[in-house]
C-alpha cells in the first residue's frame, strides 16, 4: 500500500513503504495477560524458550503473567495456544520469509 496521497502513489515507483513497515513491526502472538494465571505451562513448553512469568507484574487476577521475550526467536508454531487452559494467545501466521 502507497501512502494515502493520492498524487504521490500515482508517480511512486519506489517500494511499499507502508506495507513493509506493518510486516516487520507485527508481532508472532498476542498474549491477553489480564487472562493468564500464571501456571507457566506455556513457558515449559515453548520449543524455542520465548516464553517467561513476567515477575516484575500483576495482573488482575493477582498472577505474574506470561509475556514473550524474544519476538524475533517465535515461530508462531502455536503450542502455547494448544497448551493454555485459559486461551491467553492468539497467534499469528508468520510472515513469509521473515522467520526460519
Ligand atoms: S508460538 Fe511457539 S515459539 Fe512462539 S511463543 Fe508460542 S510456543 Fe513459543
Ligand atoms: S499456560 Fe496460559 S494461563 Fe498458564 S502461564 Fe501460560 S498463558 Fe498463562
Amino acid at each position: 500500500m502507497h501512502c494515502p496521497i493520492r498524487h504521490c502513489a500515482a508517480c511512486c515507483a519506489g517500494p511499499r513503504v507502508a506495507d513493509e513497515v506493518v510486516l516487520t513491526t507485527l508481532a508472532p502472538i498476542d498474549i491477553a495477560t489480564d487472562r493468564c494465571k500464571g501456571c507457566g505451562l506455556c513457558v515449559d513448553e515453548c520449543p524455542k524458550h520465548v516464553l517467561e512469568l513476567d515477575e516484575m507484574v500483576v495482573n488482575a487476577l493477582g498472577y505474574h503473567p506470561v509475556q514473550l521475550t524474544d519476538a524475533a526467536g517465535c515461530t508462531s508454531c502455536a503450542i502455547c495456544a494448544r497448551i493454555c487452559p485459559d486461551t491467553v494467545f492468539t497467534i499469528y501466521a508468520p510472515v513469509k520469509g521473515a522467520r526460519a
